[in-house]
C-alpha cells in the first residue's frame, strides 16, 4: 500500500510554520509498514490544491492531507477534494453539534463561519477532533482512501493515532516489528563502510541508521503478511550486523549504556564508587536512573575544585602541582581514592575541560580524563570531545559508562 502527504498552507510555504505534521505522519507510515513515496506542500490556493491532490490520487493507493480545516474563507482542503471527486458537501449533524458544545464550554457563541467546519464531503466518515472544532474525515473511493486531517499538531495526532492509526492498520493486512541496536564508539560513517553491503542488499528488513549526540542506533525493521511474524526476518540480519561491529553493540532497544552497565554492576555484586570533576555528577546521576542500583553504587563524589580532590580524595598536591588537575594523573589519583574511601570494587573518574572558558593550547576545551580503578590495576583514556558544554559532558559521560562495560565485560577498552 502506497500512501503520499499533502500538507495545505500557504504558512508552509513562506517558511513561517515548520511542516512538523509531515516528519510526523511519515514516521508513523513507515512504523505502519506503509511506502510513502510522496510529499508535497501546497499553497491555500483551491486551483493548485485540486491539481496536487489529483495527481496524488491517480498514483497513490492513500492520500493524507494536513491543514486548511480552519473556519475562514482560505480554509478549503475538504471542499476542493469533493469538487475534485465529484462528491456533494452535506451538514454532518453530530459535528455541528459538538462546534456547538465546544464552544459552550468557553462560554462563547460560535461564529458562524465555525459551522462551515461541520459541513462535510457525503459518505466520509468523520473523524472527531476533541481539541479543536475542526472535525478531519476519510473519503473512499475508487478502492482508495483520502485522510483530511486538520493542521494543529496537538489536534492532528490524537485524531491520527486514535481513528486514522487503527483504520490504516486494519487495511494494510500487514505487521510491522523492529529492533533497534544501540553502538557506542562507531561513527556514522565507518559503520556505514562496515554494513553497506548488507543495508544495500536488504528490502526487508530495512535498515535505517539514526545518529544521536553519543551513539548510533540502528533500526532493522521487517514487515510481513498480518498473521505472520516479522521478528523472524530480523534475527539473521541483527546477527550479521552484530558480528560486523562487534563489541561496539552495547545493546538493543530500550538499553541505555547506564542500564546496561547497571545491570553487569549488579549482576557481579561490584560495588561501584564514581568521583567526578568535568561532568559534576552525570555519570552517578545517570547511574541513579536505574532502578535496583542501590546494591551497587557506593557512592558519588563530585570533586570540582582542587580542594576535595587533594583533601577528600587524597590525590598528592604535588600531582596537581605538576601536571594539573586536568591531567591523566590526576584522573588516576582520583579513581584510586575513590576506590579506597568507598571501599569498592571498581572506581570512575572523570576530569576535564568542558568550557567554554578555560582552555589553553596546550589543554584545550574538550580534552578529559576518564579513569577506571579496581584492586588490580587502573586505566586511564585521554579523550578530546566536541561540542559545548552540555554535549562534553555527555559524551563524557558516555565514555566513562562504556569503560565501566567494557571492564565488567572483560572486553578491550577502545
Ligand atoms: P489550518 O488547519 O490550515 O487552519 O492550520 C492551522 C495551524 O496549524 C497553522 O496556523 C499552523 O500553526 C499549524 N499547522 C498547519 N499545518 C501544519 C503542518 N503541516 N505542520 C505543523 N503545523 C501546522
Ligand atoms: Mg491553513
Amino acid at each position: 500500500m502506497n500512501a503520499e502527504i499533502i500538507s495545505v498552507g500557504t504558512e508552509l510555504l513562506m517558511g513561517q510554520t515548520l511542516n512538523t505534521d509531515a516528519q510526523y505522519l511519515a514516521q508513523k507510515l513507515s512504523e505502519l509498514g506503509i511506502n510513502l513515496y510522496y510529499q508535497t506542500t501546497v499553497g491555500d490556493n483551491p486551483g493548485r490544491l485540486k491539481q496536487t491532490f489529483l495527481h496524488a490520487f491517480s498514483r497513490s493507493d492513500v492520500v493524507i492531507t494536513t491543514g486548511g480545516l480552519g473556519p475562514t474563507e482560505d480554509d478549503l482542503t475538504k471542499e476542493t477534494i469533493a469538487d475534485a471527486l465529484g462528491i456533494k458537501m452535506v451538514l454532518h449533524e453530530e459535528s455541528r453539534r459538538r462546534i456547538k458544545e465546544f464552544f459552550g464550554k468557553t462560554g462563547l457563541v460560535p461564529p458562524v463561519s465555525n459551522f462551515k467546519q461541520a459541513v462535510m464531503p457525503a459518505g466520509a466518515v468523520v473523524i472527531k477532533n476533541d481539541q479543536g472544532t475542526a472535525p478531519g474525515c476519510i473519503i473512499e473511493k475508487d478502492g482508495k482512501s483520502i485522510v483530511i486531517l486538520p493542521g494543529p499538531p496537538r489536534e492532528l495526532i490524537p485524531m491520527f493515532e486514535a481513528d486514522v492509526m487503527p483504520y490504516l492498520d486494519a487495511r494494510s493486512g500487514r505487521v510491522i516489528a523492529s529492533r533497534v541496536l544501540h553502538i557506542f564508539g562507531l561513527g556514522e560513517s565507518l559503520i556505514e563502510e562496515r554494513i553497506i553491503d548488507i543495508v544495500q542488499a536488504q528490502t526487508n528488513p530495512t535498515i535505517a541508521p539514526y545518529a544521536a549526540l553519543t551513539e548510533v542506533a540502528l533500526r532493522i525493521t521487517a514487515s510481513c503478511r498480518k498473521g505472520e511474524d516479522p521478528r523472524p526476518l530480523i534475527r539473521p540480519v541483527e546477527e550479521e550486523i552484530r558480528s560486523r561491529l562487534g563489541d561496539h553493540v552495547y545493546g538493543a532497544d530500550d538499553d541505555t549504556m547506564e542500564k546496561v552497565a547497571a545491570r553487569l554492576l549488579i549482576e557481579k555484586r561490584m560495588k561501584l564508587a564514581v568521583a567526578e570533576s568535568c561532568t559534576g555528577g552525570m555519570v552517578t546521576s545517570r547511574l541513579v536512573d536505574v532502578p535496583g542500583i542501590s546494591a551497587s553504587l557506593v557512592c558519588g563524589i563530585v570533586a570540582y575544585d582542587d580542594s576535595v580532590k587533594t583533601g577528600l580524595l587524597g590525590v598528592p598536591e604535588a600531582v596537581i602541582r605538576e601536571y594539573g588537575a586536568v591531567s591523566a594523573e590526576t584522573a588516576e589519583a582520583m579513581a584510586k581514592g575513590a576506590l579506597k574511601i568507598c571501599t569498592a570494587d571498581i572506581s570512575l573518574a572523570t576530569t576535564g575541560i568542558a568550557g567554554p572558558s578555560g582552555g589553553t593550547a596546550e589543554k584545550p576545551v574538550g580534552l578529559v580524563y576518564c579513569g577506571l580503578a579496581t584492586g588490580y590495576g587502573i586505566f586511564v583514556k585521554q579523550l578530546q570531545f566536541s561540542g559545548d558544554r552540555e554535549k562534553i559532558r555527555m559524551r563524557a559521560s558516555m565514555y566513562v559508562l562504556d569503560m565501566l562495560r567494557r571492564e565488567l565485560l572483560g572486553i578491550r577498552q577502545l
